[in-house]
């Protein structure tokens, strides 16, 4: 505990004043870590049986953005995101095949070819959008054990039950002492009308309950042993086993998109709490979905677009191919609570939007300083303009109201160039940090036509104009103008100085 003091101490610049909308209590709400400077967040992973696509993209970049600014604003974040690879049967529901062991079945794969497959597929491409990798990206089959104990713990505690080897979650006991549906605002009542009867319903007690665990049916490969039969834990059982495992009985932020809030996230909430008689969770939030033609995207519905189709532009409604940068700023560009369609005209915004704000970002990189700052009220402006960017951070993550604001920095930077107004080193330095902080650390967007090209072509003049220098020690001159032609027909040109030869584009 001691020890927790004296961190408290050292990190009061961290006092801050982050707001977060929390679904749970409808309310925004600030942000006040339960054991600071940690802080401890999970969000749901995607379910490995196919390639990755735009609805996958909108999460795992919406909680980079929440990761990127706690890690900026001092925190020290524990950052959890689940694989399922097992346990998420087809339509969501208690019933049906696995999502997985289809797709192998199908394939003729051994179930974990296919989750490894796609899970090295969405590592890619999400490296590809610059998301950072989460501190620990736990599988749901590998933590058969605490799920099973978990099991247990809730049939102790009298809030689940046990039919032909299969675990039910008892909603109608759950709810006499607390609250099933405070998270999606359902009331148990109408959820029991409204739940369809289905095929196996009739080993539950109330059709609203949900499986902990299922008793594998012969034809099922993917199955464990319990104490109750050989099977498979229910899908929701995992992210509140491994949640608790790596993050603690209670944590600070649940993350994932608005389609989990229920039945996903409901039953999150009651297993752990019929578990451990409290909530787990302090903040819970929710991206909302991307819309194509105001449909949901999604495998499932059939609708979707790929990733690798938007970077190369092979889908039929794909006008283009748009690059990961691109679709990183197209899903900034929004707040991550909004609805986000899909257009190809939206896409071409983005892509020129980004383009103004990187173009922006590197002629400020090649300003140099003036003796002073002309007009004035310019080092008030960029002392303003970073505390806005702070300001649109802390209102609930707000990402376009932040690039708004550089935008207005990218027209402070216009107005530098032509010289009408100039800036002194230290306002210079300022309006550099803010770039280097909002656009690079915080939305995490690179130059996608610079930076390792840039180095590789440097290299590679470097190369051709030592071996052009040695030919001209050999006064073999008709090499040498060959070399220096040739790199004239690729608008390349070089010029031999008092310090050795030089090289530019153009
Ligand atoms: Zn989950």
């Amino acid at each position: 505990m001691l020890k927790n003091r004296n961190f408290v101490q050292q990190i009061k610049f961290m006092d801050n004043n982050l707001i977060i909308y929390n679904t749970l209590t409808r309310t925004r709400e600030r942000f006040e870590p339960i054991h600071p400077p940690f802080v401890g967040m999970y969000v749901c992973g995607p379910t490995v049986y196919g390639d990755p696509h735009l609805g996958h993209a909108r999460p795992a970049i919406t909680f980079d953005l929440v990761f990127r600014y706690l890690v900026h604003l001092g925190y020290k974040v524990r950052y959890v995101r689940n694989i399922t690879d097992v346990g998420h049967l087809e339509h969501d529901l208690d019933e049906g095949e696995d999502k997985i062991a289809k797709k192998a079945r199908l394939n003729q794969l051994e179930p974990m070819e296919v989750a490894q497959f796609y899970a090295d597929r969405y590592f890619l491409y999400m490296n590809e959008l610059n998301v950072k990798r989460p501190s620990i990206e736990p599988r749901a089959s590998g933590h058969m054990i605490e799920q099973i104990a978990l099991v247990q713990k809730i049939l102790d505690a009298g809030f689940a039950y046990v039919v032909n080897g299969s675990v039910y979650f008892d909603i109608k006991k759950y709810n006499e002492k607390y609250q099933y549906g405070k998270l999606s605002g359902r009331v148990l009542d109408d959820m029991m009308s409204n739940t369809r009867e289905l095929e196996g319903q009739d080993e539950k007690r109330n059709p609203a309950d949900f499986a902990l665990w299922k008793k594998a049916q012969p034809e099922h490969i993917m199955r464990w042993p319990s104490p109750w039969s050989e099977g498979f834990p229910g899908w929701h059982l995992e992210c509140s086993a491994m949640g608790m495992k790596y993050l603690g009985e209670t944590f600070d932020i649940h993350g994932g998109g608005m389609d989990l809030l229920f039945p996903h996230h409901e039953s999150e909430i009651a297993q752990s709490t019929a578990a451990i008689g409290h909530e787990s969770v302090k903040y819970w939030i929710h991206n909302n979905m991307i819309t194509i033609n105001g449909q949901k995207m999604g495998k499932s519905l059939g609708n979707f677009i790929t990733l690798e189709e938007f970077f190369t532009g092979t889908h039929k409604a794909l006008e283009k191919a748009y690059s990961p940068m691109t679709i990183r700023f197209f899903i900034l560009q929004a707040h991550y609570r909004g609805t986000l369609d899909f257009s190809n005209e939206a896409l071409q915004a983005a892509e020129k939007g980004l383009k103004r704000l990187l173009t922006g970002m590197e002629t400020l990189k090649k300003l140099a300083p003036a003796a002073a700052t002309q007009p004035a009220r310019l080092s008030d402006d960029i002392r303003e303009l970073k505390q806005s960017c702070y300001s649109a951070m802390d209102d609930d993550f707000n990402s376009p109201i932040l690039i708004a604001h550089l935008f207005e920095g990218v027209r402070i930077i216009n107005s530098l160039t032509d010289n009408k107004e100039t800036l002194a080193a230290e306002d210079l330095e300022q309006l550099k940090s803010i770039f280097d902080i909002f656009v690079t650390d915080i939305l995490g967007l690179t130059d996608e036509t610079s930076g390792n090209q840039d180095e590789l072509v440097d290299g590679l003049m470097q190369l051709i104009l030592s071996l052009r220098k040695n030919v001209r020690e050999k006064k073999d001159f008709e090499t040498s103008d060959k070399i220096r032609d040739e790199l004239q027909k690729l608008n390349i040109s070089v010029k031999d100085t008092k310090e050795g030869p030089s090289w530019s584009k153009g």
